[in-house]
């Protein structure tokens, strides 16, 4: 796919100063890697994200949709096409009668400091997750037994080029670290539904997860959080601690000493050499517990020539 000079005079035309031409991905990413991507584009609001999502989609463009790409693995060979980011185009946040609704770019941080000033509680679990609204639905991430995919009451997505859609959760299939929405829909809003609580309680149980993660987890670092998912019953983190792997390096890309889930790039490391790291540990433990790890993040983009 071949980005043309009238693609992005066109891009720009639709959202002005939002267009990046072969932009470093590593910008972008919670790991500060990945190459570049053909063109970036940050819209400034909605209209002009659900603008530019339409003219990819007629032009044929791949584009990739972004949070705060805290779950992602860029390659060095960067991405083909557009990456769209959400994060300044749907950013409202309000109460409401059964919880709150947030938009897809909002900081999970947000979410939880609304949580905590209006008395609703249960999502102090994902306290440190740093993550947006929509990547946290489709990822459907949790921690300490909460997951936003159990709160949702609807989802608002839109197809690049159509009308929104609203659907209820009981149409929403939340699996483990994933959540089924149609093929190509794109999250602009989500209406969480969540209990009353007085909100110095909330407020507690938020900090008290914030002081468990910082003592248990390298927040902080230039990572992904956990690398793996939990295979059924049991921990991927404490499998691969058990088998001695923390503080395994390859380059700049190690296995945390803290959490053994999460692979931390601590010396300007490499996208090749966390993938080579993550085969490693997968190798290991395959070897030695015959349980194939599957990953929790998701990598992309090209490998380097
Ligand atoms: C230090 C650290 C700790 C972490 N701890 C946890 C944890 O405890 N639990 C946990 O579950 N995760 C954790 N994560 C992973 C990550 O933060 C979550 O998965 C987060 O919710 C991802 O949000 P994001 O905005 O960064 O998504 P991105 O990485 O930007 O995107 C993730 C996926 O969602 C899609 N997506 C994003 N926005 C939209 C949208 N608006 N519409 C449609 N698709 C969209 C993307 O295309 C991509 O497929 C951690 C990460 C780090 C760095």
């Amino acid at each position: 796919m071949q980005i043309d000079q009238r693609i992005i005079d066109e891009l720009s035309g639709l959202a002005p100063e939002a267009v990046r031409e072969d932009e470093p991905m590593a910008k972008h990413t919670s790991f500060g890697l990945g190459g570049p991507v053909d063109v970036f584009v940050e819209p400034a609001d909605a209209g002009a994200f659900r603008d530019v999502a339409a003219f990819l989609a007629d032009e044929g463009v791949p584009t990739m949709i972004l949070g705060r790409g805290t779950n992602v693995l860029v390659r060095s060979g960067g991405v083909e096409g557009a990456v769209l980011c959400s994060t300044n185009a749907f950013t409202e946040i309000a109460r409401t009668e059964e919880g709150l609704e947030a938009g897809s770019g909002v900081a999970l941080s947000k979410v939880l400091t609304l949580c905590s000033e209006e008395g609703l509680t249960g999502l102090e679990g994902l306290a440190g997750i740093p993550g947006s609204v929509g990547g946290a639905v489709k990822t459907n991430a949790g921690s300490f037994g909460d997951t936003i995919g159990d709160r949702l009451a609807e989802v608002v997505t839109f197809q690049p080029g159509k009308n929104s859609v609203v659907i209820p959760a009981e149409e929403i299939p939340v699996e483990y670290r994933r959540t089924i929405l149609p093929e190509g829909a794109v999250v602009s809003l989500v209406r969480l539904r969540l209990d009353e609580a007085p909100p110095e309680d909330v407020e507690r149980r938020r900090q008290e997860t914030l002081e468990k993660k910082w003592r248990s987890q390298p927040t902080g670092m230039r990572s992904a959080g956990c690398i793996f998912r939990n295979p059924p019953g049991g921990s991927a983190g404490r499998m691969i601690d058990e088998l001695g792997l923390k503080g395994t390096r390859v380059g700049g890309a190690v296995v945390s000493d803290l959490h053994a889930g999460f692979i931390l790039n601590d010396r300007g490391g490499t996208a090749d050499e966390v993938e080579e790291l993550i085969s490693i540990v997968r190798s290991r433990v395959l070897e030695e517990t015959g349980i194939e790890l599957v990953l929790e993040i998701e990598v992309v983009g090209r490998r380097a020539h």
